[in-house]
């Protein structure tokens, strides 16, 4: 792996009361605590500056939620359903409060912290330059006015909007295994941020929902994150999906990243980016079917981190902690210029890592979906798509 020579300043968003805010969510309890020992274990966080979230409104949430959502988290954020009248809990179901998001004790400061600390990173790389790390943010699903896949606020939608405040066009990528749905559809209308997903797509797989039902070059529009979804009005091109299946390794992920990746540095040009890495397309991830490991992974982040743009890397989705923990440290690694030992350091989560207490990841053996000629007709669309933004330009 190659590590870059010159480093720009880095950031890493903690904070105590944001640790604690974390392990109040029901489906990440301790991950946090996990990915920032890690970090510290190979004392990475003495090569980097750590800055606590700078103090937000709730009003600073306004510029994507919608008001009448934040106030009903505001209110009823901290209720358990049996504290709810019958119109309450309609008035939650209409905001997605159920099922994969319900309302917990503490989530009011969760949703407040989360954008906190992505609209800190923002902030970092607005007054600095250099990368800003936030494994806390990345919480892609949510909507203006509807929690969803376990995500309650778009600190990531905030982050760019930010951003966009300071930069005339700003890129965002997400590796998460999920189709990014909430930042694709809250840019969907725009040429100044330009998103681009990688992830599974096959029917029944979440998020699954048809935000904008298209067709385009005879392609039919199955749910969210297709191909033929690609953005509309002075928006047109300017959305990405990249669909990938089972089985996914790191050696075609690496080829279709890069290969579509270098066309959007050419045409769209970013003058910053934010990077998704969720880490639920890794092997041995609950719920994903990917053959990635770390490294590999995170080969793909270097490449990014090689433009030496302004760069917010954040969070997202992840249910192995401890793989999810070594992807983000050996990123971490990388915005420092540090290349991490094989042997994991003793610390205080060192039993979390047995039985061989490495940063390797060894991955399943499951056939790869993805064939070449799937690839090469994947990758010729996209191109294709990118052509009219040069036409246009
Ligand atoms: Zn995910």
């Amino acid at each position: 792996m190659a590590i870059c020579s010159e480093v720009q300043p880095v950031v890493l968003i903690r904070s105590p009361s944001l640790l604690q805010a974390f392990n109040t969510h029901p489906k990440y309890k301790g991950r946090a605590d996990l990915v920032l020992s890690l970090i510290s274990a190979y004392d990475l966080d003495k090569k980097l500056r750590v800055v606590a979230p700078q103090k937000t409104e709730w009003r600073d949430l306004l510029t994507f939620h919608s008001q009448a959502y934040i106030d009903f988290i505001r209110s009823h954020g901290n209720s358990e359903d049996d504290e709810l009248s019958p119109s309450q809990l309609e008035e939650a179901d209409m905001y997605g409060l159920n099922y994969d998001c319900p309302l917990f004790e503490g989530l009011p400061h969760f949703v407040l912290g989360t954008a906190a600390s992505s609209l800190t990173a923002a902030e970092v790389v607005v007054q600095s330059g250099g990368v800003a790390l936030n494994w806390y943010g990345g919480w892609h699903h949510a909507h203006r006015d509807e929690a969803s896949g376990f995500c309650y606020v778009n600190d990531i939608v905030l982050c760019l909007l930010k951003l966009l405040d300071h930069y005339e066009r700003v890129l965002y990528v997400d590796m998460d295994i999920h189709h990014g749905d909430g930042v694709e559809e809250a840019f969907y209308h725009s040429s100044r941020v330009m998103t681009v997903s990688f992830h599974k797509h096959a029917p029944g797989f979440f998020p699954g929902k048809c935000p904008s039902p298209v067709t385009f070059n005879n392609l039919s529009f199955i749910g969210s994150g297709d191909m033929a979804s690609i953005g509309s009005g002075p928006g047109q091109f300017f959305t990405v999906n990249v669909p990938l299946k089972d089985g996914l390794t790191d050696r075609t992920f690496h080829k279709v990243f890069t290969r579509v990746l270098s066309d959007v540095k050419s045409c769209f040009q970013p003058s910053a980016v934010v990077l998704q890495c969720g880490a639920d397309m890794l092997s041995g991830d609950p719920v994903g079917t990917f053959s990635l490991t770390p490294h590999g992974m995170s080969d793909n982040v270097d490449y990014v981190l090689a433009w030496k743009l302004p760069t917010v890397l954040l969070g997202g989705g992840g249910y192995n902690f401890p793989n999810t923990a070594k992807f983000w440290a050996i990123c971490t690694g990388l915005a420092t210029g540090q290349k991490l030992i094989n042997e994991i350091p003793e610390h205080s989560h060192y039993e979390h890592y047995s039985p061989d207490f490495e940063l390797l990841v060894t991955t399943r053996n499951r056939p790869d979906d993805n064939t070449s000629e799937y690839i090469d007709e994947l990758l010729e669309t996209i191109s294709g798509n990118f052509s009219n933004i040069y036409e246009s330009s």
